[in-house]
């Protein structure tokens, strides 16, 4: 079997290398647009504590302590100037994701598959002629490649303007912290992924955005306003952005499919998720583990998409029902804002209970994807 993996991301590098130990006679190969040190964004949670949890990507790694992974049990909502500190109820691993994603990149090389940098977008009607499978886990760059019709995604953009910053301060809680001026309500979210360094996403309405003039600041300027805004939490420690990763609308990318003739998706490039419900990543690893069972166990290739197509899509859907209540959730607390700490708080909590578990249907498809 000869297969191109198309984007060195989390969701292609971990089907990657799985793959190949479960068949290592296959042809696995792995494009990617970028040079290899342009990972995007700063540190990212992940479920558990490696090597337990099957849907921690560090778990697959022979030395995830390697990474400086960061473990959080406590979360603190701040409103009011007041914070409110509880537990996760759950261990959440913080990580680099420059420091994953060259740890699974390492991992793939040293079992034998090759990773080309700097590849220009490729011809599909080439690519099919050329692979028995060619996996699509290029994320939400969805212009990069032009798929058939039937692979052709529904976009949506949220309301809120957010930016993913990184701060030398070290956060130790999963940190909500909601903050008001005269412009409107800045919303953080923070936490530590390293011993040196934690991620600093901050939210605000398009109203807010245009209030306190950003479009127009310089990025180093804009982050200068944002750590005076939370100045509280950041001290004297300056918000640090990557160039051209600015302020953006986040982008939901679904689809009705997850695969059409050769072409399968895979991670983000099937459907992403807003970072406020923490599970982008999780679900591009249990994609990845299900494909990889499926396709170790299916000898028709058309027979296994089926099957996955069968099994991701319905999971596919739900995490976007979790994503799409949790962001709204965020879009909306103009209505909320006057609440006390506590109301809030349990506002936040209840933002998703409607909906079937997310937990149990990760776990039915792990479950599956790891014979137990
Ligand atoms: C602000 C923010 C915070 C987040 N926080 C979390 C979190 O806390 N926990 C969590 O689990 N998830 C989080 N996520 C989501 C997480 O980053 C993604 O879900 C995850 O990276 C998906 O992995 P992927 O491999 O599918 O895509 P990506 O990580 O985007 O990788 C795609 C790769 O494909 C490459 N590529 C693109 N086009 C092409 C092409 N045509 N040819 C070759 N290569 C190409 C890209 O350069 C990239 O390397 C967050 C996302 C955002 C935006």
């Amino acid at each position: 079997m000869n297969i191109l993996v198309i984007g060195a991301g989390p969701a292609g590098l971990l089907f990657a290398s799985q793959m190949k130990q479960a068949q290592p006679a296959w042809n696995i190969s792995i494009t990617e647009k970028n040079t290899p040190e342009e990972v995007l964004g700063w540190g990212v949670v992940l479920p558990g504590r490696p090597p337990r949890h099957p849907a921690n990507p560090l778990s697959y790694l022979d030395q995830p302590e390697r990474l400086n992974p960061q473990f959080l049990e406590e979360f603190k909502l701040v409103h009011h100037d007041q914070p409110n500190l509880m537990s996760t109820g759950v261990t959440l691993c913080g990580v680099g994701r420059q420091a994953l994603v060259q740890a699974l990149r390492a991992k793939c090389v040293a079992a034998g598959i090759a990773i080309r940098y700097e590849t220009p977008p490729a011809d599909t009607a080439q690519l099919e002629a050329e692979y028995d499978l060619v996996v699509v886990s290029n994320g939400v760059n969805y212009k990069s490649l032009e798929l058939t019709p039937a692979l052709a995604p529904h976009i949506d953009f949220g309301r809120n303007k957010y930016i993913w910053y990184g701060t030398t301060q070290l956060f130790d809680q999963m940190n909500l912290v909601f903050r008001s001026n005269a412009h409107g309500i800045f919303i953080g979210h923070a936490y530590k992924y390293s011993d040196t360094m934690s991620t600093f996403i901050v939210e605000c309405s398009e109203e807010t955005y245009a209030k306190a003039g950003l479009e127009a600041l310089s990025e180093r300027d804009a982050a200068a306003y944002v750590a005076k805004t939370f100045k509280a939490e950041l001290g004297e420690h300056e918000l640090l952005s990557q160039p051209g990763q600015g302020w953006r609308n986040f982008m939901t990318l679904s689809h009705d499919r997850a695969c059409d003739g050769k072409f399968v998706l895979l991670g983000d490039a099937l459907q992403s998720g807003h970072f406020s419900i923490g599970h982008g990543t999780t679900m591009a690893v249990v994609a990845a583990l299900l494909l990889v069972k499926i396709l170790d166990t299916e000898a028709d290739t058309a027979a296994a998409l089926d099957s996955f197509n069968a099994r991701a899509v319905p999971l596919m859907q739900l995490f976007k029902d979790h994503a799409n209540s949790s962001r709204l959730w965020f879009e909306s607390v103009g209505e909320r804002i006057g609440l006390s700490n506590a109301e809030l708080t349990a506002s936040f909590d209840a933002r998703r209970k409607d909906l079937p578990s997310l937990q149990e249907a990760l776990m039915a498809s792990l479950g599956y994807a790891l014979g137990r």
